[in-house]
């Protein structure tokens, strides 16, 4: 396919074009046995790229979709169709979230298969489906009053509280473990896991070397930062620092030829590139939050700041979390100092003896 300029945005090149997508159920070859498939999701991330992999006489899939009727009538679709019924040897899920784990528990129950994950990913699905239906827990309201919720914000999160498990098929309750630099084999390829983290806690990427292909999950995608937050399980985790340095890290392990195939938008080449325009990105934040700290202040005004528009529901969780995550990143440089007031809401300022370190 020829490779026109308007391929080229922000250092990136993408060989189908920045706003390629295979139709739902029809897969496109990106390269020998490796089929992309695209799945329509009714949320604002309104698809999701999921990777069919020709296995011997059958098949391994890498990421399903939410537990939704259409979802799970376009893999029936497939499996009637285009996958000619052969046996699905294994399901990959690169890491927890609905959208990637949504169809594991089903798809591995139909074709009696396992489920590949790494530990952390398998272990924390597990646990915050099992928070559907319960209500929202204190420690979870204490932790978004410190943040600064009032209380209409507070009843909107108890009444949205649970929600993680909605779209996920029961997972199985065992599993075949994947670790960090740890080599599958794949229809005769071999396939290295490559561990990244901060937007979930062990996100596992495959990295091919004989088809310069990176299976990316959500870990580079090419226009979307992933989401990278706090949440009231771990009030004073630092995932933002484990995210530059997963990035940094990666950037510096697999080389920049490699196509990447990234579970939303379209594949492309420019991995270092992006890397760093992720990691830049992050930085600059950190600077405009820091400089916006001269007198103390909440998370929620933070929230403004960085996200530029008055917040609720959905979109004011997503961006507590991520606004925390860069506070929580600024006090682990000990950039930043937090203090809670009598009424439980904490305010953030900066550190007077920051140049001590
Ligand atoms: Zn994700
Ligand atoms: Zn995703």
């Amino acid at each position: 396919m020829a490779i026109s300029d308007a391929d080229t945005l922000r250092g990136l090149r993408y060989p189908w074009g920045p706003q390629a997508a295979p139709e739902p159920g029809e897969p496109f070859r990106v390269a020998e046995g490796v089929w992309w498939l695209r799945f329509p999701m009714p949320i604002s991330l309104d698809h999701i790229n999921l990777w069919l992999l020709e296995d011997g006489d059958g098949w391994t899939i890498i990421d399903t979709c939410l537990d939704l009727p259409e979802s799970r009538a376009l893999w029936e679709g497939l499996c009637g169709g285009f996958m000619a019924g052969k046996p699905v040897h294994r399901v990959i899920c690169t890491h927890l979230h609905p959208d990637h784990v949504g169809l594991a528990g089903w798809l591995t129950g139909r074709f009696d298969c396992e489920l590949w994950m790494t530990r952390e990913e398998f272990l924390m699905c597990h646990t915050l489906a099992d928070d559907t239906g319960k209500p929202a827990p204190e420690v979870a309201i204490r932790f978004y009053r410190a943040a600064g919720y009032d209380e209409r914000a507070l009843e909107n999160y108890r009444a949205r509280f649970g929600g993680f498990g909605r779209n996920i098929s029961p997972l199985p309750e065992s599993f075949r473990r994947m670790v960090e630099g740890e080599t599958l084999q794949i229809d005769g390829r071999y396939w290295q896991v490559v561990v990244g983290q901060g937007h979930s806690p062990e996100h596992a990427a495959l990295y091919c070397p004989a088809l310069k292909l990176l299976i990316a999950g959500d870990q580079v995608l090419p226009r979307i930062t992933p989401n990278v937050s706090v949440f009231p399980t771990e009030p004073n985790g630092d995932p933002l620092r484990e995210w530059l340095l997963s990035s940094a890290r990666i950037r510096e392990r697999l080389p920049d030829n490699v196509l990447v195939l990234p579970a939303h938008q379209a594949p492309f080449y420019g991995l270092h590139v992006r890397l760093t325009q992720i990691i830049d990105s992050h930085e600059r934040e950190l600077v405009k939050l820091y400089e916006h700290l001269e007198e103390p202040r909440r998370a929620v005004d933070c929230s403004r700041v960085m996200f530029r528009r008055e917040l609720e529901n959905d979109t004011l969780a997503m961006a507590t979390g991520e606004t925390l995550a860069h506070l929580n990143c600024l006090i682990g440089r000990r950039m930043i100092r937090r203090e809670r007031d009598t009424a439980g809401v904490d305010w953030y300022s900066r550190n007077p003896q920051a140049m001590e370190f």
